[in-house]
């Protein structure tokens, strides 16, 4: 029989996953797994859900045929332009989902890791929007290195710690959110922005994100007259634009998935975030999956010019969609993807986030035939990431 490629009630997915938590730990983790699905099919859960991802989100999100690409590439490209989301990126499905849940588990205080800041404002908005109490911890260094969204922040009322041990950065973020979560088990959720972390938090965050993939679905059939492409093409830095781009069609195997990951400045540079080929199997904040590390298991630091792409593992549904060998896993370096930012911006008018013009750089990489229907995740808008652009390019 085959099997699926979505979690197991174990809270698997092949040989990763899991929750690999320390005790202190264990009840919070255990309250989430224990009502997540229960509460989330709820129809007042579904209503009140489905009708910010309408009214707030500004959902369904286009999904964009490119005329410019399709003759270029000679194949049928679509975008699914997740950029015009509330807040400029596909995160806020995911924090909208969580803080309905927060409410319905009856919190009164949210936590969140941030490290390019995205998912920090991402939090933000939808604590603001709720009127709860929000704490977003970041690294000493991303704050100084993001001050653009550490500002936004803090406008929409959120308090931001830094965290200032090891390299001051998502991971370090993450371990203080997490210290924070056991010393205040009783009134706090935590949100995790990408579908990483323990069991539940994969399955999660997936299935909040899966909105993106079951409207390609019907978007599809309107345009095409089938619910099917022939490819989903996304980024990857956790995994969640991707897991909610694939999810409808995991099991469906003539949808092929190709994986996005950051090469920054080469796979052998030593300054990479190509998680799926540098990776070994490990424990990462709770989770077993794929990443990097030292030869006696401690986490090295990524590298991408992408803010967003730079974590050292990925999610446990996407290392099994590696060793697996159901999808593709391409590596795409910083250049390359600078140089797409800039085309698809002169050629559709869509300034991409960097993170989202990795994805694209597949087309120079991989031949597609004519009859191709391909679907690229176009994961979030770049105008976070403009300096970076404009100094590059030094326009
Ligand atoms: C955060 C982010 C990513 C990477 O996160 P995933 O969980 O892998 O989706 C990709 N694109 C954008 C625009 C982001 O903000």
């Amino acid at each position: 029989m085959h099997k699926s490629y979505n979690v197991d009630s174990d809270g698997y997915y092949g040989d990763f996953g899991g929750a690999y938590i320390p005790e202190m730990m264990y009840s919070n983790i255990n309250e989430l797994k224990s009502k997540y699905l229960e509460i989330s099919s709820q129809a007042d859960f579904i209503k009140e859900f489905d009708e910010l991802l309408k009214q707030y989100v500004g959902r369904p999100t286009p999904l964009y045929f490119s005329k410019r690409l399709s003759r270029e590439y000679n194949s049928k490209i679509y975008l699914k332009r997740e950029d015009l989301c509330h807040t400029g990126a596909h995160k806020i499905n995911n924090t909208i989902g969580q803080i309905l849940l927060a409410q319905r588990l009856g919190k009164t205080r949210i936590i969140a890791e941030t490290g390019a800041g995205q998912h920090g404002v991402a939090t933000a908005t939808v604590c603001a929007l709720m009127g709860i109490k929000c704490i977003v911890y970041m690294g000493e260094v991303d704050i100084k290195r993001q001050a653009p969204n550490v500002a936004r922040m803090k406008m929409l009322g959120a308090e931001v710690k830094p965290a200032c041990s090891g390299s001051k950065t998502l991971k370090d973020a993450t371990n203080e959110a997490i210290r924070d979560w056991i010393n205040n088990p009783i009134d706090t959720h935590y949100i995790i922005g990408s579908v990483v972390g323990p069991h539940p938090y994969p399955d999660m965050v997936a299935r909040f994100q899966s909105v993106i993939g079951l409207e390609v679905k019907e978007q599809l059939l309107e345009a095409e007259g089938k619910e099917n492409p022939d490819y989903v093409v996304a980024c990857v830095g956790g995994g969640s634009n991707a897991a909610g781009l694939f999810y409808p069609y995991l099991d469906d195997l003539k949808v092929n998935i190709i994986c996005v990951e950051a090469a920054g400045m080469g796979i052998k540079t030593g300054k990479s975030a190509a998680t799926s080929i540098l990776g070994k199997e490990g424990v990462i904040h709770g989770s077993k999956t794929l990443l990097m590390q030292s030869k006696d298991g401690q986490i090295t630091e990524p590298y991408s010019i992408s803010a967003g792409l730079d974590y050292p593992g990925i999610g446990p549904m996407h290392a099994n969609l590696f060793r697996s060998k159901r999808a593709d896993f391409i590596s795409i370096t910083d250049k390359k993807a600078m140089e797409w930012g800039l085309k698809l911006s002169r050629m559709e008018g869509i300034i991409p986030a960097i993170e989202t013009s990795h994805a694209f750089a597949v087309l120079d990489k991989k031949k597609f035939m004519k009859k191709d229907i391909i679907v690229f995740n176009c994961s979030g808008r770049g105008d976070k990431d403009l300096d970076t652009y404009i100094n590059y390019f030094k326009l």
